[in-house]
């Protein structure tokens, strides 16, 4: 990680207008890490300008598909030749453990290899026009989007956005997350190196109320995409609206995990802990809820508690460190702040609420991985996304009971169901209000299967061909091969209506 770090703007990095810069925190040390050029409204305007006038010349919007992948691609490897240095940097900025951000960061460039790919399989198509005519139908890129990215998988989110968009054609100004921005800048010196022409990738890194409201409300871009909180969510997308762009966003959850007691236990118990604990909790998919048949519960939660235990709290840079800090003192006072309202309100914390008490950890912002159990369904730890190392611990009767449980939330982003019976894995899958379940699993995720959520975890999806379509728009391009004149005004016969 250097000192400091610029925008990137316009194929080089270059201070802000105002010359301000804010500082990163290592949440490991509570101490600065680096310093990052402070973007604004200004900032902004000049991004969406530079990203208009290279979408207008078409150096990248109307380049070879071909071309675009083969840039694409060497910007993959580029990522990979990069992949010892960006996990660092994600370790030192967001406090995830080192083997974590190792084993992420490796499967990043495939975003780049499979939409590079994607845009080369990508046809047009010949609608049963009716008559004598010709129409065919052209996919285009949208011009400049705006990309709003969260802290929690800096570089995996912003790929997700990333690697589509620039397949399609389209030019990119992004607000990375204040708390961890500095690998979205790398991201894009390392695109402009592979060969992505200038003005086309912009990073603007800048906070959420200023950079990131200036661009959602620009009135330059055609499309807004964000991960990020609900109420964020919200806000963007009404920006979005007024602009009458289009929005995707990625947003909170709360997702369930059921075991069914006729599941692998040994397995259905790492799955979980791995559902709950993986970044701290602090995943928008996290296994937030574990519902478990009332028959298996109290034998669950035991081995449940003693997987928990063994999670191994420490320095992030350390590879055995399994689970790192919070990324903020803000994040693990809202953590505490929970888990303080879950004791006032009957709950019992049966491992964890509590900071480690190790001397070495005090001046990062750790929490212990906490298991809270004796909860109702209407108890603001069941109903609120926490974004911490929390999960609750809910039994249910049998499978109507799950499912009911499962979908009484308002999110909706994902699910996972733990069962040796076939039948009841598809049953149970099918009927749960999630836009990602899982079987027999948890966090898997693939640049070729469709991410997205349900209810109020979102609009639209990241991944595969829809992703790759919402980020281009139709041309329908109709022609008249009929050899007969038309004059529409000349007679009153034979005239044609379509
Ligand atoms: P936020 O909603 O706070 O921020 C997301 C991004 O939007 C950041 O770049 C932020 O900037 C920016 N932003 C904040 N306020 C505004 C605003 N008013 N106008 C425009 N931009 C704004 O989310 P977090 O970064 O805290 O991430 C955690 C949330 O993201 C959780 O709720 C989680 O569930 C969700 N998430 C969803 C995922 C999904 O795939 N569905 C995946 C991962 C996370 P700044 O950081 O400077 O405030």
């Amino acid at each position: 990680m250097k000192d400091r770090y610029d925008m990137f703007v316009d194929g080089r990095s270059v201070p802000a207008k105002s010359g301000g810069y804010f500082a990163v925190e290592n949440p490991a040390k509570g101490e600065t890490a680096t310093m990052v050029a402070e973007g604004k409204a200004e900032d902004i305007d000049w991004a969406v300008a530079v990203g208009k006038q290279a979408f207008r010349d078409g150096r990248w919007s109307r380049m070879e598909p071909r071309q675009r992948a083969r840039i694409l691609n060497r910007a993959a490897q580029g990522l990979l030749d990069a992949a010892d240095e960006l996990a660092e940097i994600e370790t030192i900025s967001t406090g995830r453990p080192i083997r974590e951000m190792q084993a992420q960061i490796r499967r990043v460039p495939e975003w780049l290899e499979y939409f590079g790919a994607l845009i080369q399989a990508a046809e047009g198509s010949v609608p049963p026009f009716a008559g004598a005519y010709l129409n065919y139908v052209r996919r285009l890129p949208l011009g400049v989007v705006g990309q709003l990215t969260p802290w929690n998988h800096p570089l995996l989110i912003a790929m997700k956005k990333v690697a589509p968009a620039l397949a399609a054609g389209n030019s990119l100004v992004v607000k990375p997350s204040e708390l961890a921005p500095v690998a979205v800048i790398e991201l894009a010196r390392i695109c402009a190196e592979a060969g992505v022409p200038k003005g086309v990738f912009n990073v603007v890194p800048g906070f959420g109320p200023n950079a990131g409201k200036a661009l959602s409300e620009h009135p330059g871009l055609a499309k807004l995409d964000l991960t990020g909180g609900t109420p964020t969510g919200r806000a963007v997308a009404a920006a979005a609206g007024r602009n009458l762009i289009r929005v995707t966003a990625e947003l909170g959850g709360k997702a369930p995990v059921l075991i069914f007691d006729d599941a692998d236990l040994d397995a259905a118990i790492d799955g979980a802990t791995f559902a709950a604990f993986i970044a701290s909790g602090q995943t928008c998919v996290q296994g937030a809820r574990l519902l478990v048949q009332a028959s298996i519960a109290d034998e669950v939660t035991r081995r449940f508690v003693d997987k928990v235990r063994s999670i191994r709290i420490g320095d992030p840079m350390d590879p055995h460190t399994q689970l790192g800090p919070l990324v903020s003192r803000n994040q693990l006072e809202r953590v505490s702040g929970f888990i303080d309202g879950a004791r006032r309100e009957g709950a019992e914390v049966v491992c964890g609420g509590v900071r480690p008490i190790s001397p070495n950890l005090q001046k990062g912002y750790f929490y212990e991985p906490t298991v809270v159990a004796s909860v109702a369904p209407s108890m603001t730890i069941v109903r609120e996304e926490i974004f911490g190392p929390v999960t609750v611990i809910l039994p249910f009767t049998d499978e109507q009971h799950a499912i009911d449980l499962a979908n009484d939330s308002p999110y909706g982003l994902a699910a996972a169901v733990w069962t040796r019976d076939v039948k009841r894995a598809h049953r149970v899958a099918q009927s749960l209000e999630a836009g990602v379940v899982w079987i027999n699993d948890h966090h898997r995720i693939d640049p070729a299967s469709p991410w997205g959520g349900f209810k109020d975890s979102g609009i639209g999806r990241e991944n595969g061909w829809e992703a790759l379509r919402e980020y281009t728009q139709t041309q329908s391009i109709i022609v008249n091969l009929d050899p007969a004149p038309f004059d529409w005004y000349g007679s009153d016969s034979g005239q044609r209506y379509s």
